[in-house]
């Protein structure tokens, strides 16, 4: 038996590196050691495991920003396909109001596996409703058994109807009770340390579910802990006319009065971001979760992406929450958002590899990760490995333009050194069964 915790990735065809030149090279080595990179280059030897991928592209593993992983329990809801925002969420609240924690804990286990069939290695989650005793630590517990490297956010709704919000009473919390669980959980289970494969965010769902105060004290609380803000921003027209009418402001504004700016912050959509907000975000280091698919789905409009990233913002994908997509493929989504560009600003406006440097680097930095997100050495070990030999690549000229004529799923998905894809196939959990388990639950809360 092979007891050595080394691997070498022998032969790739090509290893997009995304590294800050961009190298690329072909027919190359990549040696992982500890859940590191530790070497990269040609001839390379191991006393360990060998894999071949002759005929694959390797990227780092892609990093998702923005999920609601919960969602993946109430795709396609018949209510809520063809409904605008805020229809949408009020078909399917007195659904999620039937969740527990066995809920939670299954389907972000059928949405990591999702992701990572799609080739992602690290993901957020954002996590704001806890109904019936459910809670963070759910999605954090099947984040550990599958072998994800997880940023979970402690969510939060606290306006609810009889307050003139959006939710059922029965979904919102207490601001006190919001704020002591966040240290709870921050306190339980933040891994600020490099490598870590868990760190927890502070994340209010969004402006028009929580007051003010609570906005302004979850960031005081989350710069207390040092760990990472995230909520929803601009999203659509009807978000910018909530802003104006009830806090006098556009979003960019109130987000930057209530402390709601810097690199330690990160916005979902920001579909309608003008010019002086695109501006402030590059100033302060704000950063952006895209979720093109998402934005077409809720007919939100298309994200400034071209602006954002000339003025130097930082932009990541998200594939948001299985309930707004209704998908989870994170290299599609990668897919998307170089389409929506084109459809706004023409056939040049975003290349496949600036689409797919945006998927794997660009939401490493989003997310204040400088140790994923490129093939380094010394970099963690988080690798996406591309079989190129299949029809959706037949006749490719070029293995880079993944994103234009390749795979939409993995060959082998390596985290932290682990290889939880192995030709195709999850290896951490037994995903038939999770899978069932997910749809017997569906079954129940549709004949509810
Ligand atoms: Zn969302």
């Amino acid at each position: 038996m092979n007891t050595s915790n080394e691997t070498l990735i022998r032969n790739a065809g090509l290893v997009l590196t995304m590294d800050d030149a961009g190298s690329e090279m072909s027919d190359c080595d990549i040696r992982i050691r500890d859940g590191v990179i530790a070497e990269v280059g040609q001839g390379l030897s191991t006393d360990g495991q060998v894999l071949d991928a002759a005929e694959c592209l390797v990227t780092p593993g892609l990093v998702n920003t923005h999920h609601h992983l919960y969602q993946s329990l109430t795709r396609a809801v018949p209510g809520g396909q063809d409904a605008l925002l805020f229809g949408w969420l009020q078909t399917l609240y007195p659904i999620w109001s039937r969740f527990g924690p066995e809920e939670m804990y299954v389907s972000a286990q059928v949405g990591l596996a999702e992701l990572m069939l799609s080739g992602c290695t690290l993901t957020s989650d954002h996590l704001y409703l806890y109904p019936n005793g459910a809670r963070l630590d759910d999605t954090i517990a099947a984040a550990a058994d599958i072998g994800m490297r997880f940023h979970p956010t402690r969510g939060s709704m606290s306006i609810g109807e009889s307050d003139g919000g959006l939710p059922p009473d029965s979904l919102v919390e207490k601001e006190a009770a919001i704020l002591d669980d966040c240290i709870r959980v921050i306190d339980a289970h933040h891994d600020a340390s490099e490598g870590s494969m868990c760190r927890v965010g502070v994340a209010p769902c969004s402006p028009f579910s929580v007051s003010r105060e609570l906005m302004r004290d979850a960031a005081v609380l989350a710069r207390d802990k040092g760990v990472m803000l995230h909520t929803h921003l601009a999203e659509n027209d009807e978000d910018i006319a909530y802003s104006l009418e009830k806090f006098g402001c556009r979003p960019g504004q109130y987000a930057e009065d209530l402390g709601w700016t810097g690199d330690d912050v990160w916005h979902a959509h920001c579909v309608k971001l003008d010019d002086q907000e695109i501006d402030l975000f590059a100033r302060s280091g704000t950063g952006v979760a895209h979720c093109p698919c998402s934005n077409c789905r809720l007919g939100s409009g298309i994200a400034p992406v071209r602006q954002m990233r000339d003025a130097g913002v930082k932009v990541g994908l998200g594939v948001d929450g299985s309930a707004s997509n209704d998908a989870g493929n994170l290299v599609l989504e990668a897919r998307q958002s170089m389409l929506l560009q084109r459809v706004a600003n023409g056939a040049d406006a975003m290349s496949a590899r600036e689409a797919l440097r945006i998927a794997t680097r660009g939401g490493a930095e989003v997310l204040g990760r400088d140790d994923c997100g490129q093939i380094a050495v010394g970099k963690r070990a988080d690798l996406a490995i591309w079989d190129m030999s299949g029809i959706e690549a037949a006749g490719n000229w070029d293995r880079a333009a993944l994103l234009l004529a390749g795979p939409t799923q993995v060959r082998d998905l390596f985290i932290e050194g682990r290889r939880v894809v192995a030709s195709g196939q999850i290896t951490s959990i037994d995903l038939p069964k999770t899978i069932a388990r997910q749809n017997a639950m569906a079954l129940t809360l549709a004949e509810h």
